[in-house]
């Protein structure tokens, strides 16, 4: 039994006037710089070091103060990874994002997780 074939169908499916290809996503930005691609390839590559880290410790994310709007955005490992992966695609990272339910004592300042990893390095 195909259960898909009692979903309603697509009512513009065969409309080449179909409303929603006028929404095309208009989120590309500038190309990135090689500067700024390489920072932001390090900073994936720091994000997937954290997560590998710091997540079985307990850390979900990171926090970032944010000027626009006045308060703390949380992100978790994956989602710093998946936003950089955005921006290296030139694609508009959605930072504004609220994640679903942070708990803010499971997440830290990107500097505290920087200096987490050195102090694991430094010997
Ligand atoms: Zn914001």
């Amino acid at each position: 039994m195909n259960f898909f074939a009692n979903m309603p169908r697509d009512p513009f499916a065969d409309d080449p006037n179909d409303p929603a290809s006028f929404l095309e996503e208009e989120d590309t930005v500038e190309p990135l710089s090689p500067e700024e691609r390489a920072a932001v390839e390090h900073d994936l590559k720091l994000v997937q070091e954290f997560a590998r880290v710091l997540g079985p410790r307990g850390v979900d994310g990171v926090f970032f103060f944010c000027e626009d709007c006045g308060e703390d955005h949380f992100y978790e490992w994956d989602i710093m990874a998946a936003n950089m992966r955005s921006t290296l695609g030139n694609e508009l990272a959605p930072v504004h994002e609220p994640g679903a339910q942070p708990d803010p004592s499971r997440y830290v300042p990107w500097d505290y997780a920087l200096g987490y990893l050195d102090g694991l390095e430094g010997r």
